[in-house]
């Protein structure tokens, strides 16, 4: 492996590096290092813990020439005050030999002495969104010399709602920029974000290190569809001295709330969940009640999997697949802890084969298929997003095999044929809609009850 002295840092830079005791750049920090420099945009989806600060603020810091202008050149976000405190603690520990303004401002703090602390001039500005914002907005802050941005911490700053000032600090800067980011996980949410401003980034992932995979006895069962995945869930956990604490990973909010609809009237008493919509309170409520053993399973999205320490866990399920494939080494690290022996289940639909095939990639290791079920029920109920494009005629036979073929092997419901008729867009978005309310409910009065 590279060192850092194969990295061909300007001296100044390389003594600051090795004054901190680190030889060896760790694999993010070489990964980002050519990218970086080359000026392309960047995601980079790695953990506290993986050296990724680093990763960014080496080659940020090799290129930045001295000057003297007043206006920022590179603008760090971070989503909280102690993280400004400690980049900019780095920035200057790593620029101890050479020339280079760093500037923290976060709010709850006044924001007087944060003007002039601006108007004193800066070279790298490293803020929280909304402070930064509310600088930028009085004019003291000129944010059009900004050359590169990196939002850190992304995924949490999307959650804790960062999402609208965010938006409004892009539409501040130049467009002629390089966008970097981090994020522990990749979200749906991250991913648009990604979409809608960055131009064709460069993107790295950092495998979890750590992970104890040998302690995890993997298996998936390839599913039709989302209904038939509901179908199987319950089936599996009928066997409750088997599946005794159960976390149900699912990529999004609105898929959560189906599922914990879905299971009201059988699993209702025994399940919580907890995902970015919830507030902080109902979170913490279902992370006790499901960690006390009240609660037997608990549905969570994403970004809720990697602060989750929790104990004893008996099986991880992934209802669907992740299409990051770091993703699913977070989930199934939530089993499987401290030495402990974990087992997760992987439902994968034919569209998500190819994602299962890149987890198997990064994992080097293959996850044993389960045949599925002869007793559960094949749903041909389809999500809106499962159904085959209006009007794609042509392609029908190709690409929806699992739509045209579903018809022969009915065992239907009534009700799974209505749906597929007119108006069945309403009717879920209502049922929808209520769900999220009752479930609240249930919610605030069994943790009355207590
Ligand atoms: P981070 O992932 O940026 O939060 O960094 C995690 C820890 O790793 C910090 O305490 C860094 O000081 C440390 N660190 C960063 N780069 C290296 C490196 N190349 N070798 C050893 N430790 C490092």
């Amino acid at each position: 492996m590279n060192t850092f002295e194969d990295l061909n840092l300007p001296k100044q830079l390389y003594n600051a590096v090795a004054e901190l005791g680190f030889e060896k750049p760790t694999p993010i920090q070489e990964e980002a290092y050519s990218v970086i420099l080359s000026g392309k945009d960047m995601v980079g989806i790695a953990q506290t813990g993986t050296g990724k600060t680093l990763a960014y603020l080496i080659p940020i810091l090799r290129d930045l020439k001295y000057s003297e202008q007043l206006n920022p050149r590179i603008l760090i976000l971070v989503p909280t005050r102690e993280l400004v405190l400690q980049l900019v603690a780095n920035i200057e520990s790593l620029t101890k030999y050479m020339n280079v303004r760093p500037l923290g401002v976060y709010g709850g703090t006044n924001i007087n002495t944060q003007k002039k602390a601006v108007a004193q001039g800066c070279d790298v500005l490293v803020a929280t969104p909304g402070r930064l914002y509310d600088l930028a907005v009085t004019g003291v802050l000129q944010l059009k010399g900004i050359k590169k941005l990196v939002i850190d911490e992304v995924d949490i700053m999307l959650d804790l709602g960062f999402r609208p000032q965010i938006t409004n600090i892009f539409d501040l800067l130049k467009e002629r920029r390089q966008n970097i980011m981090l994020s522990a996980t990749m979200t749906e949410e991250v991913d648009v974000l990604i979409d809608d401003f960055f131009t064709i980034p460069t993107k790295i992932a950092i495998a979890v290190s750590g992970t104890p995979l040998n302690n995890i006895e993997q298996s998936s069962y390839q599913v039709k569809n989302f209904h038939t995945k509901i179908n199987l869930l319950r089936h599996l956990l009928a066997d409750k001295e088997e599946f005794s604490k159960v976390l149900v990973f699912i990529s999004s909010k609105r898929y959560a709330d189906k599922l914990y609809e879905a299971f009201e009237e059988d699993y209702g008493s025994e399940t919580c969940i907890i995902h970015s919509n919830k507030s902080q309170n109902y979170r913490i409520r279902s992370i006790k009640q499901f960690d006390e053993g009240l609660n037997r399973i608990l549905i969570a999205t994403d970004v809720m999997a990697r602060g989750l320490d929790l104990d004893k866990i008996s099986h991880v399920i992934n209802f669907d697949t992740p299409s990051f494939p770091e993703n699913y080494m977070h989930r199934i690290g939530r089993t499987g802890r401290a030495e402990q022996q974990g087992k997760t289940i992987l439902f994968f639909t034919e569209k998500e084969a190819e994602y299962k095939a890149n987890i198997e990639r990064l994992m080097s290791h293959k996850i044993p298929v389960i045949d599925f079920p002869e007793e559960v029920l094949r749903s041909s109920e389809l999500l809106a997003e499962e159904r085959p494009v209006v009007g794609d005629v042509k392609n029908h036979n190709r690409n929806t095999t699992e739509v045209v073929r579903g018809p022969a092997f009915h065992e239907k419901k009534l009700e799974n044929t209505k749906t597929n008729q007119g108006g069945s867009y309403l009717r879920k978005a209502k049922k929808y809609k209520k769900s999220q309310t009752r479930g609240d409910k249930i919610q605030n009065m069994r943790s009355k009850k207590k």
